[in-house]
């Protein structure tokens, strides 16, 4: 009963991240003639940005690919307009704040301060924490199986979701790489990256939960578990690539194969008598309160640290914990298959 409540509370949230994104500071007409007006002289106030010379006499971008600009010239313009609105918030947030109004959003995104050009320098270097602390979990999947546990007589291994668990590993280490980089600059393209491998890693995680908690092994089973999945999350990819980067829809995927995957290991940690179920219970509360973060959304403080940072701080305890489990989870299952073989 209980978790159902859970999952029309997240649902209903969803939808209201999804009406509220609708960003205030970019429809503001002040912010957009100043955008325009530096687009123009490449100016804002006292400041001027060289790579806005280039994109005044820039040729026409309708002409077909060979007659049109050469592609360090669009970035150059890319730059040139990302520095014009970059510096027009800046220009309007302290302006608001001199009259007593809190921060809005611009085209989606909460007013950061940039650090030396990074656009979310505490969210950069949580996600590089993250991906450490994945690496540093892996590895020590790794030498555990491969050096200390003991192996059947044809030296494979007892534990059979070693693969399962690599794969989960490498694709969790690609999202953060892609995270670090899309919190470093958000363009098109690292924006499309950093979603296209998180929900690779979503989608996977929940094939991951089923596998896990049913203790399927028969390899046709697992393909007819993972095969619709797959299929779906591969859909849902190419939609967002190619097709429309959907936020909205994009955030009920995400909600809805996120709390199912807690759900499931929720209920396995709750009727299995594995000695290590605590640890899944840490993961899935600390989990569903990550989420709630995410969802709140609260604005940066002095610009630097948002509701985003901290769900990214989060993460880094949590991919411990969960590593420890996997970990106590392949000494476990070979210890059992050891005493049925004795
Ligand atoms: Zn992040």
């Amino acid at each position: 009963m209980v978790d159902r409540y859970w999952t029309a509370f997240f649902v209903v949230f969803a939808y209201l991240v999804g009406v509220l994104d609708a960003s205030a500071g970019d429809a503001d007409p002040l912010y957009r003639a100043c955008v325009e007006q530096c687009e123009k002289t490449g100016c804002v106030g006292e400041k001027c940005f060289p790579h806005c010379k280039f994109s005044s006499d820039g040729a026409s971008l309708d002409g077909p690919w060979y007659m049109q600009e050469p592609l360090y010239l669009r970035w150059k313009q890319w730059d040139c307009q990302s520095d014009c609105c970059y510096h027009c918030m800046l220009d309007r947030e302290q302006e608001k704040a001199a009259l007593g109004h809190g921060p809005v959003k611009y085209h989606g995104k909460w007013p950061f301060k940039r650090v030396y050009g990074i656009q979310e320098p505490v969210s950069v270097a949580l996600s590089a924490l993250h991906l450490a602390m994945h690496f540093h979990g892996w590895l020590s999947f790794f030498i555990l199986l491969y050096y200390k546990l003991p192996r059947k007589p044809d030296k494979k291994l007892y534990y059979d979701y070693t693969g399962l668990w690599h794969i989960y590993g490498l694709l969790s280490m690609n999202s953060c790489f892609w995270s670090a980089v899309f919190h470093s600059r958000d363009v098109d393209l690292t924006e499309k990256l950093d979603y296209s491998s998180a929900v690779a890693l979503l989608g996977y995680s929940l094939i991951l939960a089923i596998l896990r908690s049913f203790d399927v092994r028969d390899e046709a089973a697992r393909v007819m578990v993972a095969a619709p999945l797959i299929a779906f999350i591969t859909t849902h990819i190419l939609y967002l690539n190619n097709y429309k980067l959907d936020y909205g829809w994009n955030m009920k995927v995400c909600v809805v194969i996120g709390v199912a995957q807690l759900l499931i290991w929720a209920i396995w940690a709750g009727v299995t008598r594995h000695p290590s179920r605590w640890k899944l219970w840490v993961v899935v509360v600390g989990g569903g309160l990550a989420m709630l973060l995410e969802i709140y959304d609260f604005p940066p403080y002095q610009g630097f640290v948002d509701a985003h940072a901290f769900w990214d701080a989060t993460t880094i305890p949590l991919t411990y914990i969960l590593w420890s489990f996997i970990k106590d989870d392949a000494e476990f299952r070979t210890c059992n298959l050891l005493k049925k073989v004795k």
